[in-house]
């Protein structure tokens, strides 16, 4: 099923994020906790690419066992800036194979290494390469990031905004935000996208802090603002890690809930892999889904 077919059918379509587990991961692990996640049900999942250090050649594999395991909708991450057309070529027939509709299209950071080497010339420079090239490809359903604070390499949130314009021209369906901590720059950045044309399907891209070091790390490289009350009630409570994680929870089960009430079209929470701080966000925004 197309993803935006749930954003059609639904006032709110509630998304969860992972990320591959490392090879030496045990199977039954992961299919453990994607049971938790499944039985929290979730409208669709998605997986990522590579990001955060974790496998790339796994996110098919992941998504594939979602669908067929699970029967919730999958959502496969694909950055293009390091690879070929023929690369993307193969990866679309393997999407394919393993009959995933859904393709989150990003661009992708570009690679600290500095021996690095590019395709030269690039085959890809932005995501909205990729979506052309995903739409020339296959019948994908494609969504795409954008950053309610302007992506961090942009050189204003008006030029960023313009972009993402852009790539929702070349083909986009629905957009998933990245990390914020206060909701008024997601509903500001939704609605300057409004007014540059941009109106499709908005997911929140909520990510609950339950690690303060591994979170305040995540937000500084992608440029999300990380407020300073939130930083101090947080470090009130670090050395305790269980009130860490309670008072985590509770902040991004706030800012869901505002959202929910503003009218957002879709909740899509980082979950780093964790179904137990999913589990107890779902509980508390039950009311609402
Ligand atoms: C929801 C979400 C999921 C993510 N999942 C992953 C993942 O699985 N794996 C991973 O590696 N990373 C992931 N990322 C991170 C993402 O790859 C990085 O943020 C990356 O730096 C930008 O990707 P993009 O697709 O937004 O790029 P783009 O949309 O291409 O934008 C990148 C930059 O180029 C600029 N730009 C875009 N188009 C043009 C143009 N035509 N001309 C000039 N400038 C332009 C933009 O303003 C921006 O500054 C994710 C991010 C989000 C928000």
């Amino acid at each position: 099923m197309y993803i935006s077919q749930l954003y059609s059918n639904k006032h709110l379509v509630l998304s969860f994020e992972i990320f591959p587990p490392k090879k030496n991961f045990p199977i039954n692990k992961l299919v453990n906790q994607l049971e938790t996640f499944s039985k929290l049900k979730p409208d669709y999942m998605s997986v990522t690419y590579g990001a955060g250090g974790s496998t790339r050649d796994r996110t098919i594999e992941i998504a594939g066992l979602i669908k067929e395991n699970f029967g919730i909708e999958p959502l496969a991450h694909l950055t293009c800036i390091s690879s070929t057309k023929d690369q993307i070529h193969r990866i679309v027939q393997d999407l394919e194979n393993h009959n995933i509709q859904n393709v989150l299209a990003l661009r992708g950071d570009l690679p600290t290494d500095p021996n690095f080497v590019f395709p030269t010339p690039l085959h890809f420079e932005f995501a909205s390469d990729l979506i052309q090239f995903l739409k020339s490809e296959g019948k994908f359903c494609i969504g795409a990031a954008f950053y309610p604070e302007g992506h961090i390499e942009a050189p204003n949130q008006e030029t960023d905004f313009r972009n993402v314009a852009y790539k929702v021209k070349q083909g986009t369906d629905f957009l998933i935000s990245q990390m914020f901590f206060d909701n008024a720059f997601l509903l500001d950045s939704i609605q300057k996208l409004h007014i540059l044309g941009v109106n499709l399907p908005f997911s929140a891209g909520i990510m609950p802090v339950t690690n303060i070091k591994q979170v305040k790390r995540i937000a500084s490289l992608c440029g999300a603002t990380f407020p300073p009350s939130l930083l101090q009630e947080l470090s009130k409570r670090q050395d305790d890690p269980q009130m860490v994680e309670e008072f985590g929870i509770n902040y991004a089960v706030k800012q869901i809930r505002a959202l929910i009430q503003a009218g957002i079209d879709g909740i899509h929470i980082y979950t780093m892999n964790k179904p137990h701080i999913a589990q107890k966000i779902i509980e508390k925004i039950h009311d609402l889904i």
